[in-house]
């Protein structure tokens, strides 16, 4: 029997006061901390009677170094962190300044390139940056301002005292696979907050949590995501300039899917490529990271690859929804920021701005509540009608429909963009409806046995070792590395639905969807399908794709022992 994580119940908890405890480490999550100190240093040199303190000032992080579990494409829109430091540019790692892109159109054997670049995929001026080292960067200025970076330490759950959020739980550490203290066991600590900052990324598990407790996606469009599966390469020189940035469309996915490439040239011959898939496919069997092997056997890509060596892998989901998706941002004594909210515009394929700028909204917001000594949902509703009058505004609300309009697949979705481009975003209607992406995800008996155009994309990868690999040798190349003897982090609420019914209906897609091998169905002849499900927690990325695409919901991901979870070296 699989013994899945959570809190220890009846335990003395360390108890810690807190003025704001951000929760995640991430580009929003640091540029809160960083936009929060800086008002308080001037707070503090404007009113020497009436001192601020950072001390009680903490940003929670899961990782085991601050950026490790950062992954993005990355192109940097400077706009953001330009207002947060000005003098940004003297020592940020950017690798490049974006010098040429282009926008192809891929068949099986053939590219078109678009002959005007799309305004919203138009980047000069944007930087080819790795998301892990930036926020390295990011780190190493909030550590400077004398805020405290707990890394190693996840948000395991949220505290509450009827409608109000009251503070963040840290995860338990030493905990057996059986659920039994060990020996190394220290209890988590109850951070009791003022305010509470959710800057956990996409699908963030207290985020959920927060969501589901106060039912704040009523009345919103449900969330739609992607997964990215990112590789780097290093390449013979020559093949793509630094600041180079290609984008793709079309094969190897059919007209039915969602998504496309990218391709960023940046220093020392690194190529940074991956693939988007948008998690409303309908064939089971389809798998993301096999999308992406399939992708570098296009001749274009294959001659930008040849002779040169994959070094490193990740996948990460990011939120497609857009403005209708965001769920209320703020609360008694709670604030949402950056891709936990679905701050993200997925037609420029760029969140990372509009993490930073919801992470600064979010901190005056704070701020004033510090000052006022009132967290109230009052007090912080003010964050909401910052976003509200700010830039993310005007620029989400731009694309507010454009996922949406790709529902009904490629071409529909070609003349919906044509005419939201033309119409300030709106299309046919203000608000276009969306469905949960696992909904549309049909059973075997719904989709051709052999597959149909689908088939290349269908199972796993076998990979030849030099340009495709099967998912285990891309794994080994994230650096994934957790505690092995701990509970499983991936919460199945029943495993009988996976070993009766789910095997039987969808095949089981959580072999398929998941990029990092958790996921096994393994014999026993004591199930009625002969098969029973079996995990392998330690392999997990921390992509969140389960969470979002089994199709029963049935799976939670939570963080695991903090610490554990990839390595993404300059991803
Ligand atoms: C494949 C891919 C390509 C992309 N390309 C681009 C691009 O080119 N340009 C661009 O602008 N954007 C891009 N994006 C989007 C961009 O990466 C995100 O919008 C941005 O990283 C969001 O920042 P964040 O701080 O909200 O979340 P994240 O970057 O996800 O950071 C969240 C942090 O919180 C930590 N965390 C999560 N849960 C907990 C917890 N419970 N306790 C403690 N810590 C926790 C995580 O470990 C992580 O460090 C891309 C995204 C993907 C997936
Ligand atoms: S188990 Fe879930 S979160 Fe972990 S790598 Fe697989 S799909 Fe992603």
């Amino acid at each position: 029997m699989i013994v899945f994580r959570k809190p220890l119940e009846g335990i003395e908890r360390p108890q810690m006061p807190a003025d704001v405890v951000i929760v995640g480490g991430g580009p929003a999550g640091m540029a809160c901390a960083l936009r929060l100190s800086q008002l308080i240093d001037a707070h503090n040199s404007e009113h020497p009677d009436s001192q601020l303190s950072k001390e009680n000032i903490y940003v929670l992080e899961k990782a085991r170094e601050i950026g490790q579990h950062c992954l993005s494409g990355a192109l940097l829109d400077p706009r953001a962190i330009s207002e947060l430091l000005p003098d940004f540019k003297k020592d940020a790692p950017l690798d490049a300044e974006v010098t040429k892109e282009a926008v192809y159109f891929l068949t099986k054997a053939s590219r078109f390139k678009l002959p005007i670049t799309p305004p919203f995929l138009r980047d000069h001026g944007n930087y080819v940056i790795s998301l892990n080292k930036f926020v390295k960067w990011m780190g190493s200025k909030v550590e400077e301002t004398g805020i405290t970076i707990f890394t190693g330490f996840a948000g395991s759950e949220l505290l509450f005292d009827g409608d109000r959020v009251t503070g963040v739980r840290t995860d338990d550490k030493g905990i057996d696979k059986e659920g039994h203290q060990k020996s190394n066991f220290e209890p988590g600590y109850d951070l009791q907050a003022k305010v509470v900052i959710l800057a956990e990324g996409p699908r963030g598990s207290l985020t959920k949590q927060l969501i589901e407790k106060f039912d704040l996606a009523k009345d919103r469009n449900p969330q739609t995501y992607g997964v990215g599966i990112k590789e780097l390469w290093e390449v013979p020189s020559g093949r793509i300039a630094p600041g180079e940035v290609i984008y793709t469309m079309g094969w190897p996915l059919t007209t039915h899917e969602y998504g496309g490439a990218w391709i960023y040239g940046s220093k020392e011959n690194i190529v940074s490529l991956g693939f988007v898939t948008g998690l409303d496919y309908e064939d089971p069997r389809l798998d993301p990271q096999r999308v992406l092997q399939q992708f570098k056997t296009h001749p274009f890509v294959t001659k930008l690859l040849e002779g040169g060596k994959m070094i490193r892998y990740g996948a990460k989901s990011m939120p497609y929804g857009g403005w209708w998706s965001i769920p209320p941002v703020a609360g008694n004594g709670w604030m949402i920021i950056g891709d936990s909210a679905g701050f993200l515009n997925s037609a420029r394929l760029k969140g990372i701005h509009l993490g930073i700028k919801s992470g600064m909204l979010a901190a005056e917001t704070a701020f004033e509540a510090l000052k006022k000594d009132d967290a109230s949902a009052a007090s912080l509703s003010n964050f909401q009608s910052r976003i509200n009058s700010s830039w993310i505004k005007e620029e989400l609300w731009k694309y507010r429909n454009i996922h949406q309009g790709f529902e009904k697949g490629m071409f529909a979705g070609m003349f919906h963009t044509g005419l939201q481009m033309i119409s300030g975003g709106r299309g046919l209607s203000d608000r276009y409806a969306a469905h949960a992406g696992y909904q549309r995800m049909r059973k075997l008996s719904q989709v051709p046995a052999d597959g149909g155009p689908e088939a290349p994309l269908l199972g796993p990868a076998k990979g030849d070792g030099k340009l495709t690999f099967d998912k285990l040798t891309d794994l080994y190349h994230s650096g994934t590395k957790h505690e092995e003897d701990q509970p499983a982090h991936l919460i199945i609420h029943d495993t009988n639905v996976c070993n009766e019914r789910c095997v039987k209906e969808y095949g089981s897609p959580c072999q398929n969807f998941c990029p990092a091998n958790v996921y096994e169905m393994v014999d026993d002849p004591g199930q009625p399908n002969g098969k029973r499900i079996s995990l392998n927690p330690s392999n997990c990325v921390h992509c969140k794709t389960c969470d979002i695409q089994d199709p029963y919901q049935i799976s939670t991901w939570v963080p695991p022992e903090g610490g554990g979870g990839p390595n993404y070296d300059g991803m």
